[in-house]
């Protein structure tokens, strides 16, 4: 009986990947990003594997209501805030920290005097110009927090990096710039750091850093690989061959007859698809791994099936293994093929999908 397509996450490799963040930040806490269902690694199972952490972080009320709701204890900040009267009660009465990005939030706060009792985040725009109160409209704003009555129990300071990835620094440099000018002699914890700024080129600072990727066991630079950070990839996505067939010279493969064989091939047709998300502009040549060898994609991925070409390979059938990225093919290195990056594949693993963690 062959298996059809699962994500298998790796609870020692998402620990594991917390250590190697701490080891690169000495001291700094450590916030686990997981948003978006924890990056496809699904939102309980992977906050449960990291225990360990100083705090959690979400980017939508509903995720951190379903942490506590699962008996998640930690800090948890909601990384957007929120935006309604009835949203920032339930915030409060689930204990979850908040983000304060906007003016309309600081108002929010002040009409409702009961639901400061969690740290708030302060966020600061450096140059990112997607949230955040720009450098010159910061410190009314804080004001305007510290002086809320009863007084927020703790007011911290965070930004947002735009281009830690980028190996020439020049970016970041001018955000932590802006960054430490506008908060200067300010008191309250700092958080600056995404994964790209933790293992980035320009050292940031910062009492928290907030990773996502890396906990993931992607790299967040291009230029380095996950191997070399020393992360492990902690989702395999893995199917396995459902049929196998002779194309004879001439014939196509597939929607579109994208492909067409140069001589007598034997392709193994695999299942998985758009459906699962495996992605459709993956080209003819995508590496796929059957048996822990590397064989190209051929033609066009459809919903539920890719085929392969695994004429240099001798014992495929029914049933053999197939591994779409994990420890031994990056995610990295496929989203570079679909001409996306490894966040949106991972992201992207469908509800069809189930989820184990080992
Ligand atoms: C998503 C997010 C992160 C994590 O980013 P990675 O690049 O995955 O490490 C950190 N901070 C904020 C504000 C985010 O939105």
């Amino acid at each position: 009986m062959s298996r059809l397509i699962r994500a298998v996450i790796d609870g020692a490799a998402l620990r594991h990947n917390v250590e190697v963040i701490r080891a690169r930040v000495p001291g700094a806490r450590v916030m686990a990003v997981v948003k978006a269902n924890a990056y496809g690694h699904g939102l309980v199972q992977t906050a449960l594997a990291l225990a360990g952490v100083d705090a959690f972080a979400v980017a939508r009320l509903e995720e951190g209501v379903r942490l506590r709701e699962r008996g998640v204890r930690a800090p948890i900040v909601l990384l957007e805030g929120v935006f309604t009267r009835e949203q920032l009660r339930e915030a409060s009465r689930f204990e979850l920290e908040l983000v304060v990005h906007d003016q309309l939030q600081v108002e929010l706060l002040a009409a409702e005097p009961d639901t400061h009792r969690q740290a708030l985040w302060v966020k600061i725009d450096t140059g990112m110009n997607r949230l955040g109160f720009r450098p010159e409209a910061f410190p009314a704003a804080h004001e305007r927090l510290r002086s809320l009555r009863p007084s927020p129990r703790e007011i911290r300071l965070m930004t947002h990096l735009a281009a830690a990835d980028e190996a020439d620094g020049r970016m970041t440099r001018a955000q932590l710039e802006r960054f430490a000018a506008a908060t200067r002699g300010i008191p309250g914890e700092r958080s600056i750091a995404n994964s790209a700024g933790i293992f980035g080129t320009v050292p940031v600072g910062g009492q928290w850093v907030r990773p996502g990727l890396a906990l993931y066991g992607a790299s967040p630079l291009p230029q380095r690989t996950a191997a070399e950070l020393g992360l492990r990839p902690a989702m395999r996505l893995e199917t396995s061959v459902i049929a196998v067939r002779h194309v004879p010279r001439g014939e196509t493969v597939g929607y579109g007859a994208a492909w067409r064989a140069e001589r007598d091939a034997r392709i193994a047709i695999v299942a998985a698809g758009y459906g699962d998300g495996v992605p459709r502009s993956l080209p003819n040549g995508t590496p796929v791994l059957l048996a822990g060898r590397r064989v190209p994609l051929v033609g066009r991925v459809s919903m539920d099936m890719i085929a392969v070409d695994v004429s240099a390979l001798d014992a495929v059938g029914v049933g053999t293994p197939v591994e779409l990225w994990g420890e031994q093919l990056p995610v990295e290195e496929v989203a570079r093929a679909a001409g996306t990056i490894a966040y949106e594949l991972l992201c992207g693993v469908s509800e069809r999908v189930p989820l184990e963690l080992a």
